[in-house]
């Protein structure tokens, strides 16, 4: 008897549920470049509301949504402010410098939480040298840190002292709704001052295609354009959206479950000889485990899960993640730990002999 794949690679395999295939099945359609897309319409006034901005835009995915959002933001020649690990610079092909003509200005943060002390002597203004700064970009949860999350008196401290110094500041949310989970905030608390926000309707929520920028009516206008630009203007996406607004309105109430499961992983994995990781570092729906001790790479432990149908990524030599969502249960969960054991195990036996 062969049982269902556990699938940790990440919270982008997650398959639209039956719900957001009878949503996409009955959507009402119209062209979206003419604006006359009502799901899609609905799908933006309901992101708007939910984070009480004046207006959002649909978008195919959080990286065009993220470029768009710098391209507003700043012109040729500027810098970006963010983490080393962010995503806008380590898995957005370059965008931000092929598009917008702007350089990344990294800065190495602990887990992944930046403060206003690590960005201030990293902010440049107007200069005969220097290249300005022309955008200040948090990630919230931060992906490669292991979904840590900020907590929201630092993002308050950045938000207003970024604007303070004259400077717009942009949030990828990808998992903004994870976050309001773990702070128990609500996402409009998490996110208020930000200028701009992009958040992932594909990831924990499930959607099967899709993400939001949400802020002012005049930076989303700008972003749509932006957005025809790069060829994301999608005609009747009312099929998407209809799916993306189930994710939207029933998701964030699930994702709890997601946490509990990658804590119970965590502490799981925290007794398996050979894996290191701190179970109190694991705040929401990612872990990565450091597997030097095995004897073995990361890449061939994936390698020899994957063999007994469970799926998670080596993310460096040393390093495995796996990630909870919503189409892994408990059960599941308790398949990888015996599944992982069981490789180590079988790993040790023949080193042995
Ligand atoms: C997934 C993700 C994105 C967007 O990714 P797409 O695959 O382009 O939708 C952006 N930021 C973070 C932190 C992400 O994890």
């Amino acid at each position: 008897m062969s049982e269902p794949i556990v699938d940790l690679r990440s919270d982008t395999v997650t398959r639209p549920t039956a719900a957001m295939r009878r949503a996409m099945a009955e959507a009402e359609v119209g062209d979206d470049v003419y604006r006359e897309d009502p799901t899609v319409n609905r799908l933006q006034e309901r992101a708007a509301e939910i984070f009480n901005r004046e207006a959002a835009l649909f978008v195919p995915s959080g990286t065009m949504g993220n470029q768009a959002a710098i391209k507003v933001h700043t012109h040729h020649g500027q810098e970006v402010i963010c983490e080393e690990r962010s995503h806008i610079v380590n898995f957005e092909m370059a965008m931000m410098s092929a598009f917008s003509g702007c350089l990344p200005r990294t800065i190495r943060a602990e887990d992944g939480i930046l403060t206003w002390d690590l960005i201030a002597p990293q902010i440049h203004p107007r200069s005969d040298h220097r290249p300005r700064t022309g955008l200040v970009e948090i990630e919230n949860t931060s992906n490669l840190a292991g979904g840590s999350v900020y907590p929201p008196e630092i993002l308050n401290d950045i938000c207003e002292r970024t604007h303070a110094a004259g400077l717009p500041i942009h949030l990828d949310g990808a998992r903004i709704f994870n976050a309001s989970v773990a702070t128990r905030k609500s996402v409009v608390e998490l996110t208020r001052q930000f200028d701009s926000v992009m958040f992932c309707l594909s990831k924990g929520l499930g959607a099967p295609v899709g993400s939001m920028l949400v802020g002012s009516k005049a930076f989303i206008e700008d972003a749509r354009l932006v957005r025809k630009m790069l060829g994301g203007g999608m005609r009747q996406a009312g099929v998407l959206a209809a799916a993306g607004l189930v994710a939207l309105e029933e998701s964030p109430k699930r994702l709890h479950i997601d946490h509990e499961n990658a804590r119970f992983l965590a502490e799981g994995l925290h007794e398996i000889p050979g894996i290191n990781i701190d179970p109190a570092k694991v705040q929401s729906n990612i872990l990565f485990l450091e597997v030097s001790a095995t004897g073995l790479t990361s890449f061939e432990i994936s390698k020899r899960l994957a063999a007994r149908g469970v799926l998670a990524n080596g993310s460096s030599p040393t390093t495995l993640r796996m990630v909870t969502h919503c189409d892994v249960d408990r059960a599941g969960c308790e398949r990888a730990l015996k599944v992982l054991r069981e490789v180590l195990e079988t790993q040790q036996k023949s080193v042995a002999v």
